[in-house]
């Protein structure tokens, strides 16, 4: 049989792991045969005796090891210089790439990076260059673990990974000794098994610009100075390790020595899924449950803009739960719905009101509803509630239909407006309004006070005022600006007020469906204005559609 160079490597590494239990096995041995030849010549007296001595020596013995063990593991608090990273054979992480989802665009790049590690031989014969670092940089739960693991399945290696904050102790120097302990170890296994991968997750917790201080932060430079020198000691290793490393802050917040080249050279920006890589996240995890076939997958894509992988799969988990405890096999789109909601706004919480609370909060509500889906140039209405949820009486649940990078003045306007409805269905149907309102206010005020301040979408004033301490500004402008700003609002609440007063019995309508219903969702909402004629567009602002 012929045995390959690798086998022979990894038998070398196997005794070279195990040399200290091995001898230590033989020195127990050679004692005992020497207590057993010993005790063969005691006299027949002699032998019970030491027999009788025996269990209560070993009880001694056990008490004895037991106490120093838990006196020396609550001096080393248990943790002192452990190595908790998990060591996984690439082969046994098994992440495919096909399971890494929504970020299409990234995945070219890391097949790149395994071909090179596949590769490494070729490569170095042709005097390539080879990547030693990779950083990946992008939000939190957009699976960048995932595509870590993917790669090194994909390249068959093992995989050792460990966090960032586990790097961060309160011992200064331990953190320092992990590092050198993780790379020490993923350098043998690269020489054993041709190659290794080392992913650390969170780098901002230890690679943030070094600072000097007294008050601390000394631990975490340590353990960054260890991190760039094992980083450049692969530069002239013969084995191949490549670093992965993945943050959440940006970049220019890692210390930039880190990113000097030969260190982490390559970057992949990770970024949200867009609508398509939202879809096929949900038919993903959805598939793995029993769902109703007439969900609109779209719909639930569209509205979860801006949600990561994570959040998805979390919000089909929750579904399922609210599936089970309603003791049905089938997740419906309402259970998508509900469990999104609970995501983003924690779980329904009955407060008791007395009905006429209810009908204030119902043509609140009602109010938002009609000005959101009549003038809204980019947000859809996916429903509304009048069940109270972390404080708020009712909600009504609205979400742009694709990303937006810029906010048009169309755009802030109408988010006004839709901020002031609330308070204006109040007063149009009571002649009476509540401190309901507060948080609605704050909001058209924030965005009202922004349009003029920042983006010069007042009438007299141009620039962005709040580069210049107030201090500096003149009197004046500061009047004209908050004149402005006060204009806009009025403007809005005078043209939400025409709204609503025109479509009074729309008004009533909503308002009746709550009391009734409690929550509506976007096909029931669809329903009634298609029922009263109206579509998108057709309020007296654009009385052209
Ligand atoms: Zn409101």
């Amino acid at each position: 049989m012929k045995i390959d160079k690798l086998t022979v490597r990894q038998f070398k590494t196997f005794l070279k792991d195990r040399w200290k239990i091995i001898a230590g096995a033989a020195v127990v041995l050679i004692l005992l045969g020497l207590s057993v030849i010993g005790f063969m010549g005691l006299e027949s007296f002699y032998r019970k005796m030491q027999l009788a001595q025996l269990p209560v020596m070993f009880l001694i013995y056990i008490v004895a090891a037991v106490i120093s063990a838990y006196i020396y593991v609550s001096i080393m608090m248990g943790r002192f210089g452990a190595m908790d990273y998990k060591k996984v054979q690439g082969s046994k992480v098994n992440v495919k790439f096909a399971d890494v989802l929504g970020i299409d665009e990234v995945k070219e790049e890391a097949l790149e990076i395994v071909a090179l590690l596949k590769d490494h031989a070729a490569l170095k014969k042709v005097g390539g260059k080879i990547i030693k670092g990779l950083l990946m940089i992008g939000p939190p739960g957009c699976g960048k673990t995932y595509l870590a693991k993917a790669i090194a399945t994909e390249a068959g290696l093992p995989f050792f990974s460990l966090s960032g904050s586990e790097f961060t102790e309160i011992f200064v120097g331990v953190g320092a000794a992990r590092v050198r302990k993780l790379f020490e170890q993923a350098r043998r296994a690269a020489y054993a098994h041709g190659g290794a991968i080392v992913f650390i997750d969170e780098l901002d917790a230890i690679g943030r610009g070094r600072q000097f201080s007294f008050l601390g932060g000394q631990e975490t430079n340590s353990t960054l100075n260890q991190l760039l020198v094992a980083m450049d000691g692969l530069q002239n290793e013969q084995e191949n390790v490549v670093v992965i490393c993945a943050t959440n802050s940006p970049e220019e917040t890692l210390d930039p020595a880190i990113l000097r080249p030969g260190r982490l050279d390559r970057k992949i920006y990770i970024e949200r899924p867009t609508l398509k890589g939202r879809e096929d996240i949900f038919k993903f995890y959805l598939g793995k449950v029993q769902y109703d076939p007439t969900i609109d997958i779209g719909r639930l894509a569209r509205k979860a803009v801006f949600k990561t992988p994570a959040e998805i799969e979390n919000i089909v988990k929750e579904a399922s739960l609210i599936c089970i405890r309603d003791k049905r096999d089938v997740i419906t789109y309402k259970d998508t719905s509900e469990a999104m909601d609970r995501v983003d706004l924690g779980i329904k919480h009955r407060k008791h009101m007395t009905p006429e609370e209810r009908r204030l909060v119902a043509y609140h509500e009602a109010g938002h509803l009609i000005t959101l889906y009549l003038q809204h140039p980019t947000d859809d209405v996916f429903k509304a509630s009048i069940i109270s949820r972390r404080g708020a009486l009712g909600v009504v649940h609205h979400q742009p239909r694709e990303e937006l990078f810029t906010e048009s003045k169309e755009k802030l306007l109408a988010d006004v407006k839709v901020s002031m409805s609330g308070y204006m269905a109040e007063k149009v149907k009571f002649n009476m309004t509540s401190s309901g309102v507060a948080s609605d206010f704050h909001h058209a005020m924030q965005v009202a006070h922004f349009m003029v301040w920042r983006l010069g979408m007042g009438e007299k004033h141009l620039g962005d005022f709040t580069t210049i301490p107030e201090s500096q500004l003149s009197d004046q402008i500061k009047l004209d600006l908050n004149n402005e700003t006060e204009r806009i609002l009025k403007t809005c609440a005078a043209e939400v007020e025409e709204l609503l007063t025109k479509e009074i019995a729309l008004l009533d309508r909503f308002a009746k469906e709550l009391l009734e219903r409690e929550e509506l969702e976007y096909d029931e909402i669809d329903a009634i204005f298609k029922e009263f004629n109206k579509s998108k567009f057709s309020g007296p602002s654009n009385p052209a559609a």
